[in-house]
């Protein structure tokens, strides 16, 4: 039955996670070890990692969610969080797109579709969302009043284009309480941010990257310097789109 959780009773369950739930880092280094030890290939290793480790993220959350008694209230085509900054590495946006570009000729056709319209129609939104600094606190409310959709965002069934390779900013905002809230404030209180979990993610994705580099296996990531290097995700797909992805 659905439930919708009050804002205390959400910060009470959070208090909870935060005093006794123990995360185990160890199923992030498995899927490292067990990628770095098989016969795939070095491209399929880093595709399957970035996949894997995200997927794991989700895992940590459902299991925080058991521990804690509760079911997040998102379904499918509420979209409002999708009109937050997402902010990615070059890294994770060059393996974002090397996912894309496996997938079905259908698939792919429609996304790049979707961007010929998308950059056209949102060009002066755009344009005020890459003039504002990703690290400024302000940054987050200016930019979601823009009412700017992620290019990754279907605009008829507002549902993600990449929904399994969605960076991790897409799987760590999760509501609790009413969906109404979403809806009705650009930034509401209730939805909680299990940004923590970042560390273990970067942590394992850096490992896996870097051993790969470390041992002189051809890469199409620049590393450190991809991995360093922030931006809006409206911002890599256009350098992408553009063929400038690898310019500083
Ligand atoms: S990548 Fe997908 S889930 Fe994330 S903001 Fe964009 S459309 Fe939404």
């Amino acid at each position: 039955m659905t439930r919708f959780l009050k804002h205390q009773e959400i910060l009470n369950k959070c208090e909870r996670i935060n005093q006794d739930y123990e995360i185990d880092p160890g199923f992030f280094d498995r899927i490292v070890d067990d990628l770095l030890n098989s016969e795939l290939d070095t491209e399929e290793v880093i595709l399957e990692g970035f996949q894997s480790l995200l997927a794991e993220v989700d895992n940590e959350i459902e299991r925080m969610e058991s521990y804690s008694d509760m079911k997040p209230n998102c379904f499918k085509g509420c979209a409002f969080c999708c009109y937050f900054p997402i902010v990615v590495s070059r890294m994770e946006a060059k393996i974002m797109f090397r996912s894309i570009e496996q997938f079905s000729e259908e698939r792919k056709n429609a996304i790049f579709r979707h961007w010929e319209n998308y950059y056209k129609d949102q060009s002066g939104k755009l344009e005020k969302a890459f003039s504002m600094d990703p690290e400024d606190p302000q940054t987050k409310l200016a930019y979601k009043q823009l009412n700017l959709p992620c290019p990754m965002l279907d605009p008829e069934t507002q549902l993600c284009m990449a929904y399994e390779v969605r960076p991790i900013p897409c799987r760590t905002y999760l509501n609790y309480s009413d969906p109404q809230v979403c809806a009705e404030n650009h930034m509401p209180k209730e939805p909680f941010s299990y940004e923590f979990l970042y560390t273990y993610y970067f942590g394992a994705i850096n490992e896996l990257i870097q051993v790969l580099y470390e041992n002189g296996e051809e890469i199409f990531i620049d590393y450190p310097m991809d991995a360093w290097s922030y931006d809006y995700l409206p911002a890599w797909v256009l350098k992408w789109r553009e063929g400038t992805l690898n310019e500083i």
